[in-house]
């Protein structure tokens, strides 16, 4: 017998050091860039320190109540607990449908070309692993969401990132990639309206994506996190409206933005029926499906939600035009986006030099405002910071005061309570 073995009921060896190996996936992650600023976000609210925050675009507002309250009546029938379908219910799955027939006038089959998925960040995660591995590149939008660079990594992957400031440069660039790149791209990514640039296009973008991806063969993922979030009047076009998107690609759309339902992790994906095959198998192998009662309550959402979507829409336009005027009336004018949770604000002179990180933790310590650094998007983000329009107008109103005596007169926000109570005492 091997004396070396452990033997029954005595204590494990605690003498020799235990080396635990990662897998190599884990080790190739680029480093998690929000450390920093989120460190002494915590360090300053446990100071009691009123801070801020316009860094993570976390929705803030509840959802509808008729959906909250559909969630508690269907968490109370004990049919809804068990292992639901991986593919999502297909009542659920026929609500995406049509409204995509009513918002875009594209017909899917609800039960060849839509799946549902776990919030569209798990979606995108897992479509990556079903359609790409080592040795594949994906094009990915730069400034970019950090998940499309990290499903793509953990896939595998490689990835090209291109500039989505000008749409018309995009599309020349992605063409240049495949005609330089060998092997070709075998997928691109596209993401309009754009976090974090907000960055918007009209529906022939689509017809020259889908031109492309016939020409030199890639597929296609479009992220419409933003189909719920616009402004001014602008609708924001699907991508499987174009004419041949369904032998091309999918979309991913979610319930996060648009119905306040970001911690239900409510996504879809849906176009091509081969992909979305593919995806469904992946996700067999992964989980059970969502929670019952709440895509029974989803299907409610979008059933009767049109309204509450819209009068949300109207809230984050609100939002934008007192941070973007307050901001301009400050000295520091900003684009006003048309859509999205964001605004992407160029950093004003003198303190572009100082890079976006530096940027950001200025307005963190001086004024109490959580900022994301653009450079946290990837190198084309850098000279800008992202402001996410998550709190209430006034808070807003009180970000700019605060913002504008840190690059103003150089006071601290502290500074500026301090006055404002004084002066509201007088
Ligand atoms: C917020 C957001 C999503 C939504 O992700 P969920 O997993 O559906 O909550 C997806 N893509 C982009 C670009 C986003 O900004």
């Amino acid at each position: 017998m091997n004396e070396n073995l452990q033997r029954a009921g005595e204590p494990v060896q605690r003498g020799r050091p235990f080396s635990i190996e990662v897998a190599d996936r884990i080790k190739r992650l680029p480093p998690y860039l929000f450390a920093r600023i989120n460190k002494l976000k915590y360090e300053k609210r446990r100071r009691g320190d009123d801070v801020i925050d316009l860094g993570m675009g976390n929705p803030s507002d509840p959802p509808e109540d008729f959906i909250i309250e559909k969630l508690a009546e269907a968490a109370r029938d004990p049919r809804n607990h068990g292992y639901s379908d991986s593919l999502g219910l297909l009542n659920l799955r026929r609500e995406v449908a049509s409204r995509y027939f009513k918002h875009y006038g594209v017909r899917l089959d609800p039960e060849r070309e839509i799946v549902v998925c776990l919030g569209s960040k798990e979606g995108f995660s897992h479509l990556c692993l079903a359609l790409l591995g080592p040795g594949d590149t994906a094009v990915i939008p730069s400034p970019s969401y950090p998940p499309h660079l990290f499903a793509v990594s953990l896939a595998g992957g490689n990835h090209i990132a291109l500039d989505v400031a000008n749409t018309e440069a995009f599309l020349s660039n992605i063409a240049y990639t495949c005609q330089h790149l060998y092997p070709r791209p075998k997928l691109l990514v596209v993401n309009f309206p754009h976090n974090p640039s907000t960055a918007v296009v009209e529906p022939e973008f689509y017809v020259e994506v889908v031109k492309l991806a016939k020409r030199y063969g890639f597929m296609v993922v479009s992220d419409l996190a933003y189909a719920d979030v616009t402004f001014d009047g602008y609708k924001t076009p699907s991508f499987l409206a174009a004419p041949g998107a369904m032998d091309v690609g999918v979309e991913m759309t979610t319930m996060s933005k648009g119905y306040n339902m970001a911690g239900w992790r409510v996504g879809f994906c849906a176009g091509n029926a081969e992909i979305v095959r593919a995806l469904a198998t992946i996700k067999t192998y992964y989980d059970y499906g969502m929670f019952q009662a709440i895509q029974i309550a989803a299907i409610m959402a979008l059933r009767h939600g049109d309204a509450a979507v819209e009068a949300q829409a109207k809230v984050y336009e609100a939002r934008r035009d007192v941070l973007c005027d307050g901001l301009e009336r400050i000295g520091w004018p900003v684009a006003r986006p048309k859509a999205t949770m964001f605004v992407w604000a160029k950093i004003p002179e003198p303190w572009a030099a100082m890079g976006s990180f530096d940027f950001a933790m200025k307005l963190l310590e001086e004024a109490d405002v959580v900022a994301s650094p653009g450079a946290a998007f990837g190198p084309s983000g850098e000279g800008y910071v992202r402001l996410a329009l998550v709190e209430n107008e006034n808070r807003l109103r009180q970000a700019v005061r605060q913002i504008g005596r840190c690059l103003g007169g150089g006071r601290t926000a502290q500074a500026v309570r301090e006055e404002m109570t004084a002066a509201a005492k007088q």
